[in-house]
């Protein structure tokens, strides 16, 4: 995923603002990496540029 598409994602949970932590990047392209939710902490991991938004009981 890009890096400005976290201003857009929010948290399935609670629709808060996610706080994006990379661990690879290319360009503006998140690799993985994850996003934390600001409000409830939930986390959600991004791999092979994709992020994984499903709430933790459907995944
Ligand atoms: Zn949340």
């Amino acid at each position: 995923m890009r890096k400005d598409l976290v201003d857009i994602l929010c948290c399935p949970i609670c629709k808060e603002e996610l706080e994006l932590k990379i661990t690879k990047e290319e360009e503006d392209v998140v690799i993985t990496g994850t996003l934390t939710c600001t409000k409830c902490g939930e986390e959600y991991q991004i791999e092979d540029e994709i992020p994984n938004m499903l709430p933790p009981n459907l995944r």
